[in-house]
């Protein structure tokens, strides 16, 4: 289904709180969105990667969307990204996602680590590495993948992750599977998180020996195993990963050794990344459901439904739960810092919470409100709220995990525990 481009509303709500390289990145992304949603029933249907949108995401260079300006890239910070990401998820659920999974490497790499402790020795060769992956997405338009997820307690980030890394000459050894790996068989590289064995060591490494690193798709031992066939998000194909004793050199490395872990706890707002799909894909099940009551879309025959006061009253509805989902997505994306106060933390799980089950509820609301016949395949929603629906199972801040993680940042503080408050 395309869209009629001039009845959409801006994905930021006001256009004018825009700055011009948003407003003109967003406008690249809706350039292209229009195809991009064409293709997405088939994609779904068939559980296939959409190719051509990265193909023509690559010729838009907007594969680059998150390298600096100096390097090639287009620039963007955290809230541009933010943006654009969302703007994507309204055309396709599945290409933000796995857009997502390709530009967070750049992020944590770039903005991320830039704000990160290292010595002299350490940040020129951090530079030197990531100048090596910035290139090979400028200039090669390789694809990046982000597979972290394992089945364990390690996704939520309660455990060292079971993927293990040793180190040899010129670089390390890694053994280990991984899950949920959207891109799989896609990416050129697989950007990952496994625990580096430290040496000489009894016992394996901890939460703190996470080492973030892009393993080549063709290096021999990588294999993309099982099936994917999902209730939702079918387009992101996110097989599972095998990596059997793979070498991988020394300058693959994302961050500098045991330096991730300072980075997912100084800068949580990486995690929230995720929301922007889902921010997108409730935008787009509103945008349908308006122009549904107003028999607007192609294909459909001329038989208004908005002159009936109980659809009026869903539509507010929606449009209030829409409103409130942008509001907290935008003031997190701007005011994303590192070292949040407590405030600003739990604001943060507030509105990914907000965002993740929101998509969901919208997408529930859209479908009884625009009736029987917006189940048929034949229309985009029922894939809205099907790939609505994984939002908030993705690890570490799942609903359930950002309820209590929140709650209890609510109520303790910092190393606070029961005894304390009796004693
Ligand atoms: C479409 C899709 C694409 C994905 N793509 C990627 C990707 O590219 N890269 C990637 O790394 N991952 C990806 N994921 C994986 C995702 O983040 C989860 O890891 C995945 O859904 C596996 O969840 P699980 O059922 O194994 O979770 P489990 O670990 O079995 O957890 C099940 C539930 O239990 C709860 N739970 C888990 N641990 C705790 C705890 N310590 N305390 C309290 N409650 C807990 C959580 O609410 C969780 O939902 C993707 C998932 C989906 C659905």
């Amino acid at each position: 289904m395309a869209c009629d481009p001039d009845r959409l509303s801006c994905i930021a709500g006001d256009a004018q709180a825009l700055t011009p390289r948003q407003r003109e990145l967003i406008a690249r992304i809706a350039a292209l969105g229009p195809r991009f949603a064409a293709r997405a029933a088939g994609h779904d249907r068939d559980a296939s990667f959409p190719a051509e949108n990265f193909a023509e995401l690559r010729a838009a260079g907007l594969l680059a969307l998150c390298v600096p300006e100096a390097a090639g890239g287009l620039g963007a910070d955290f809230p541009t990204y933010m943006l654009v990401a969302a703007e994507l998820g309204r055309w396709c659920g599945s290409t933000a996602l796995a857009f997502n999974m390709h530009c967070c490497p750049m992020l944590w790499a770039g903005l991320a680590a830039d704000q990160l402790s290292m010595d002299d020795a350490q940040r020129a060769e951090h530079q030197r590495i990531r100048a090596l992956h910035q290139r090979r997405i400028v200039d090669d338009g390789l694809l990046y993948a982000q597979p972290f997820s394992e089945g364990g307690p390690a996704s939520a980030g309660s455990a060292p992750w079971g993927t293990v890394a040793r180190r040899v000459d010129g670089g390390y050894r890694i053994h280990g599977k991984k899950i949920f790996a959207s891109l799989a068989g896609a990416a050129d590289r697989y950007a990952m998180l496994c625990t580096l064995e430290p040496p000489g060591a009894a016992t394996g490494g901890t939460r703190r020996d996470a080492l973030y690193i892009a393993v080549p798709a063709d290096a021999p031992g990588v294999r993309v195993v099982g099936d994917w066939d999902a209730l939702g998000m079918r387009a992101t194909v996110s097989r599972d990963l095998c990596f059997d004793d793979v070498f991988v050199p020394d300058d693959a490395r994302l961050l500098p050794e045991g330096l991730y872990f300072d980075a997912v706890a100084r800068f949580p707002y990486m995690v929230a990344t995720l929301t922007a799909t889902y921010l997108g894909i409730a935008q787009a099940a509103y945008d349908f459901t308006t122009r549904y009551l107003r028999a607007e879309l192609p294909g459909m025959p001329p038989v208004k439904r908005r002159m009936y006061p109980t659809k009026q009253a869903d539509v507010a509805e929606m449009r209030i739960r829409l409103e409130t989902m942008r509001a907290l997505f935008l003031q997190t994306a701007r005011e994303a810092r590192f070292d949040p106060d407590r405030d600003a933390r739990q604001r943060l799980f507030a509105a990914h919470y907000t965002v993740m089950e929101g998509s969901n509820e919208l997408c529930r609301l859209a479908i009884r409100t625009c009736g029987g016949q917006s189940v048929l395949k034949s229309w985009p929603l029922e894939r809205l709220y099907r790939d609505s629906r994984c939002g908030s199972l993705m690890l570490p801040w799942t609903a359930e995990l950002c309820i209590d993680r929140l709650g209890r940042d609510c109520l303790y503080d910092d190393g606070e525990g029961d005894e304390a408050i009796e004693s």
